[in-house]
């Protein structure tokens, strides 16, 4: 079973080259993307228009891998979330935000993250491990099963550019025009900031990318986010000028709204400074509490000003309603099974099976 090759791993060129190392023509890989990506084919006996003998051949060397939910919570607003299990017992969280017409799908690109920023629920676990290219690419396709996907946003658990070689390979499937179909306007990677990386996802696909700053000084973002004492603001605000968007796309600044913490008139003053020359939209997402966590949302009246004074300074703003609280599925409180990881008695429980519906 080891040997099986992974089929749902293999971006086309990869395919391709698999099959001609099997003598079998190059087009065959479109044929069998199409099958997976646009038919959601779970078995190569379906795969109809193969000659029999390559079904065969296939059906001895390579699988299908799928992920299928262990539970699904739906949120009172709508929100799905998605808990599934992984092979090797690991759980990741997708969640789904529905909105007229534009569902969209945050997923998860590792188990736990090496970030460790201050304010983040999966930060207060270490990295188990990245997600294969199939993982990654697998929570798309069991979603769209369910409901239709219009975007994704790499939001969920883990940091995406710590992963970049399955995650290139897994936004190669979804921009596929034989494989999941995503324009490269409906797919945003976010990032803590990690530069080398920024420059070779920049080069090697395109797609949108959202870069979480959450700070306006090197001396707060050191404390709250350790990726900026290796990549400092001056460095990666230079890496977003350098990365590269088609046309008049700009990228998304997200800034997580931490009350008296950043949240002051100063603070905004600097983000303006910071952002005057960079084609950027900013994201405000007033901080989502979670247990064991002394960070607090600031209160309405202080997000409106710091939102208002960004709008009055031409800047496009949105800030990010809280979806799926009710089920702890909003920004930065996805964990999986995380928990159960920790030694027992470290860390506090937070719910999430009581309410659990499972999936039949
Ligand atoms: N590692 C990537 C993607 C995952 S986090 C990144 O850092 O961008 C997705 C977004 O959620 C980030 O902007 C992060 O700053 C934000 N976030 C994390 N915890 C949060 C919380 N408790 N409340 C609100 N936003 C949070």
């Amino acid at each position: 079973m080891d040997t099986m090759i992974d089929i749902k791993g293999l971006s086309i060129d990869e395919l391709e080259r698999f099959l001609l190392g099997k003598g079998k023509e190059r087009y065959r890989a479109r044929q069998i993307f199409k099958w997976l990506y646009q038919r959601g084919a779970t078995s190569f006996a379906e795969m109809t228009d193969l000659a029999k003998e390559l079904r065969r051949d296939l059906e001895e060397t390579a699988r299908i891998s799928t992920l299928s939910p262990e539970a699904l919570e739906i949120s009172r607003d709508g929100t799905r979330k998605y808990l599934f299990r992984l092979d090797d017992g690991c759980s990741v969280e997708s969640v789904l935000i529905p909105e007229e017409d534009r569902n969209t799908l945050c997923i998860s690109s590792q188990v736990g993250c090496a970030m460790a920023c201050e304010f983040c629920l999966t930060g207060t676990f270490r990295l188990t491990r990245n997600l294969t290219t199939a993982e990654i690419v697998n929570q798309v396709c069991a979603v769209q099963k369910d409901v239709p996907v219009r975007n994704i946003v790499f939001m969920g658990m883990g940091e995406p550019l710590a992963n970049l070689d399955n995650v290139i390979r897994a936004l190669q499937i979804m921009l596929h025009d034989d494989g999941l179909q995503f324009s490269t306007r409906r797919i945003t990677v976010s990032t803590a900031g990690l530069v080398p990386e920024m420059e070779r996802l920049g080069q090697s696909v395109t797609v949108n990318l959202a870069v979480s700053l959450n700070a306006t000084t090197d001396e707060l973002r050191d404390r709250i986010m350790p990726i900026n004492r290796k990549y400092p603001l001056t460095v990666l605000l230079d890496a977003c000028r350098r990365f590269p968007l088609p046309g008049r796309r700009k990228i998304t600044i997200e800034y997580v709204l931490l009350g008296g913490v950043n949240d002051t008139l100063d603070d905004a003053k600097r983000l303006v400074r910071l952002l005057s020359d960079i084609p950027s939209k900013i994201n405000l997402i007033p901080f989502n509490e979670h247990e064991g966590c002394s960070f607090r949302s600031p209160s309405q009246d202080v997000i409106d000003h710091f939102h208002k004074y960004l709008l009055d300074k031409h800047f496009t703003v949105i800030t990010r309603s809280s979806r799926g609280a009710d089920i702890s599925a909003a920004c930065g409180q996805l964990k999986g099974k995380l928990d159960a990881l920790k030694p027992s008695g470290a860390g506090k429980q937070i719910e999430v099976s009581d309410s659990t519906n499972e999936v039949t």
